[in-house]
């Protein structure tokens, strides 16, 4: 089809065009005596991206779900008991991943799809636990049910109970994109991936541990490729146990400067003003969102409910193939039932207003009874927001 494809996935999100060039490059000798000049700025950017100070942070050729591996066998001893207390199809990918790992993983029965995951029901779990918890897994922003958990007072939750139990956050489509403080937010361990926020390809996770979680490792499981001490011993001197993927250590390079070009406060406030405006389409649509409390709404990605009797697959296909659309499916047990708008990444308001615009007409396409335009809901938000 002519024109430009309209990817509203919540990852792999929309490359910048300089991002894409940068990754253009010739091989180059990563022993080489300048090859430092690359990786040593490179991560000093990418803690800061973390905020950590105190903290060490990494980089790892794999995608998100490398970084939940490197995370977990890391710092926790083999057979350690761990707590999830998110619900959603990545809360659950998790912690498969965990089992397979050998770790007893114990997740809270109250909580549902759509629900953010409870501070208070951490405390009351914790206090009264057989065994002792060694950790505490948290999706920072569930991209299956558009639902962002709480932090800091999950960690309030974890200290409340008198519990020593680390705090590992999968970042994956939150970090860059929604505020993040490793050190204020007393996080041990947070996981992000490259094709989300930070708009490239998948293929690196980034990881920050705290000085707590470094100290862990001394006790982690057996691990080889995603040994981090390993890592951190390379990295002070500037190079990598192995070959890293040096396209995209230049792109990060790029997409750093154009997060930081944009100032991340900036960029945090424009997810906040696009999510706005999606959710004003999404209600004048007459539609529900996934995520049951406003407070825990995403600015990265919305999951919108379809009315009974309009199948979300078939609708998704025909966004596709008739107006060059794609929307993020309904995970698990929303397969079929909704669809997903990511907004993260490098987007503006009128790629926007193109996607609602289309998603407009395959609703419509459906029979879905629009109680009003979305796209016009959107245009007021946006220009009600600019001073
Ligand atoms: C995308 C995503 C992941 C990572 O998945 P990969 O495909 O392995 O990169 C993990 N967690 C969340 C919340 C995600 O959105």
């Amino acid at each position: 089809m002519p024109g430009r494809h309209h990817l509203f996935v919540p990852g792999p999100t929309n490359i910048p065009d300089a991002v894409l060039r940068a990754m253009h490059v010739a091989s180059e000798d990563h022993r080489s005596v300048a090859f430092p000049e690359l990786v040593m700025p490179l991560l000093a950017d990418v803690r800061e991206l973390f905020d950590t100070r105190d903290g060490e942070v990494l980089l790892f050729p794999s995608s998100g779900t490398g970084g939940w591996e490197a995370a977990l066998t890391n710092v926790l001893p083999p057979g350690a008991h761990v707590l999830m207390p998110c619900a959603g199809q990545f809360a659950t990918l998790w912690s498969d991943t965990a089992r397979r790992l050998g770790y007893d993983v114990v997740t809270l029965p109250d909580t549902e799809w759509g629900d953010a995951p409870s501070p208070a029901a951490v405390t009351r779990f914790l206090a009264t636990a057989k065994d002792s918890i060694a950790a505490v897994l948290v999706v920072h922003n569930e991209t299956s049910t558009g639902v962002t958990a709480d932090i800091p007072a999950l960690r309030a939750a974890i200290d409340a109970a008198g519990s020593d139990g680390l705090l590992l956050v999968d970042g994956v489509s939150s970090i860059a994109s929604l505020p993040y403080h490793h050190d204020a937010w007393g996080v041990d361990v947070a996981i992000t991936g490259s094709q989300k926020g930070l708009m490239m390809p998948a293929g690196l996770a980034l990881l920050a541990l705290s000085s707590r979680a470094i100290a862990a490792t001394a006790h982690g499981a057996p691990r080889a490729y995603f040994d981090i001490p390993q890592m951190l011993r390379q990295n002070a001197t500037g190079y990598f146990p192995y070959t890293p993927p040096l396209p995209l250590l230049h792109g990060l390079r790029c997409a750093l400067d154009l997060l930081n070009g944009e100032g991340m406060p900036a960029v945090f406030a424009r997810h906040a003003r696009l999510a706005s405006g999606v959710r004003a389409a999404v209600s004048a649509w007459g539609l529900s969102l996934c995520c049951r409390e406003p407070q825990h709404y995403s600015d990265t990605v919305s999951t919108v409910m379809l009315p009974d009797g309009v199948d979300g697959n078939r609708l998704l296909a025909h966004a596709f193939r008739r107006y060059d659309l794609s929307l993020g499916g309904g995970l698990g047990p929303l397969s079929g039932r909704a669809f997903r708008i990511g907004h993260l990444g490098d987007l503006n308001e009128g790629m926007l207003l193109a996607a609602l615009g289309l998603i407009e007409m395959t609703l419509r396409d459906f029979g879905v009874d629009l109680r009003e335009s979305g796209v016009a809901a959107a245009q007021s938000a946006w220009r009600g927001a600019v001073t």
